[in-house]
């Protein structure tokens, strides 16, 4: 099955057509249809599925004309991809040849352009692993081309083809199942492993519920960039600190003292504070604590944070202290004295510094963040 055939020696496409000039063109009695791959006649045929395309007149002697094999459903996959992506007015080629800037060879099931921006859209008919999809991405990388996949998938059970290591979600391979239910009359095919934004609450934790979108609906929205990739964090954080004034309990004088340290982090997008008070300054990175000391201590007037022994608390902590005599300025005291500050407004709030987002912290223990791993999202317009 040809998509693509000579009329009058120029090159035709059949997704071109609505079925209304399809069929006026089989019609034409003047006009001549080759097949492009060994310009012997060709006919033009309606598949059950609906796949319009071009067939040799006479069965070929050329082997380089099989069409390899392919199911009628894969072809009409290609087919409707190869449609809406025209009328979404890409130039589309099928079966497109490339080679990298590595040399390496590639066949694109569909490749279209648009202005300056090339891509293929492989429909991936037999299970390929993981590493031979992401691999295959690079050469399509070093040939200028940004490739997207849609697996297929064959059970209703298994609709999302999306599993194992295909869980590694990143921008840099688009991946997706394309399932459809033969069971369910005029049913279309439905493409896996794309998120709407869920309810406003779990915003920040599992902000996305997984949907199915017509294949169609799905090609062409993502080709309208209402198909986003949203990485689930964000790689720097702001970090902003709360300050109040207390009474220092050996001088007497008034001083300024850290009561709490935020960080303004996004996950998928979504800012959301995460704040350590006076009693967690203890958890900070040493690099946190620097950052603080160089970035605010003289701006807002409070003693460098430091390492000093607490008698009370028989250790050594990371604390405030008294700039004038130097005694520790003890965590409670600070925590109490800044519900106290809050409630008068008399905090005050530094202005926000980026640094690189911290390691997150799962059961007591940091874990690097994998900057790469996210979500496809539909965006609601
Ligand atoms: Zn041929
Ligand atoms: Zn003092």
């Amino acid at each position: 099955m040809a998509f693509v055939c000579l009329k009058d020696d120029k090159a035709i496409y059949s997704f071109h057509y609505a079925l209304k000039d399809w069929i006026a063109l089989k019609e034409d009695k003047h006009a001549s249809f080759k097949m492009s791959c060994c310009h012997t006649p060709a006919i033009l045929k309606t598949s059950k599925l609906g796949t319009q395309f071009f067939s040799h007149k006479a069965k070929p002697k050329d082997t380089d004309c099989s069409s390899g094999g392919e199911t009628a459903e894969h072809i009409h996959i290609k087919y409707l991809v190869s449609k809406t992506l025209f009328e979404c007015g890409w130039d589309v080629q099928v079966e497109k040849r490339g080679v990298s800037s590595k040399g390496e060879e590639w066949i694109a099931d569909i490749y279209a352009t648009k202005g300056k921006a090339k891509i293929a859209i492989e429909v991936q008919w037999s299970p390929q692993a993981f590493i031979e999809t992401k691999r295959r991405q690079q050469v399509y990388k070093d040939s200028g081309v940004r490739g997207l996949w849609l697996l297929r998938s064959g059970s209703i059970k298994d609709r999302n083809a999306i599993t194992c290591d295909y869980l590694y979600k990143t921008k840099e391979v688009p991946v997706f199942s394309v399932y459809k239910n033969k069971k369910e009359a005029g049913s279309s095919y439905k493409v896996f492993n794309v998120n709407q934004e869920g309810a406003e609450e779990s915003l920040t934790h599992d902000r996305f519920e997984p949907i199915a979108l017509d294949l169609e609906d799905f090609i062409s929205k993502m080709m309208s960039s209402q198909i986003k990739f949203y990485a689930k964090y964000s790689p720097t954080s702001e970090l902003f600190l709360k300050i109040i004034e207390q009474t220092c309990w050996a001088c007497k004088r008034d001083i300024n003292v850290v009561a709490l340290v935020g960080y303004k982090n996004a996950n998928y997008g979504v800012p959301y504070e995460d704040c350590r008070y006076a009693e967690h300054i203890t958890d900070c990175s040493d690099r946190t604590i620097r950052v603080i000391n160089e970035n605010f201590a003289q701006t807002y007037g409070f003693a460098p944070l430091k390492s000093m022994y607490s008698k009370t608390m028989g250790g050594r902590f990371m604390s405030n202290s008294c700039p004038h005599c130097g005694v520790l300025m003890g965590k409670f005291f600070i925590s109490q004295a800044f519900i106290d500050a809050r409630y008068d407004e008399c905090v005050v709030e530094t202005h926000s510094i980026h640094i690189p987002r911290l390691p997150i912290e799962i059961n007591g223990k940091e874990v690097e963040i994998d900057f790469e791993r996210g979500e496809w999202v539909m965006i609601n317009e």
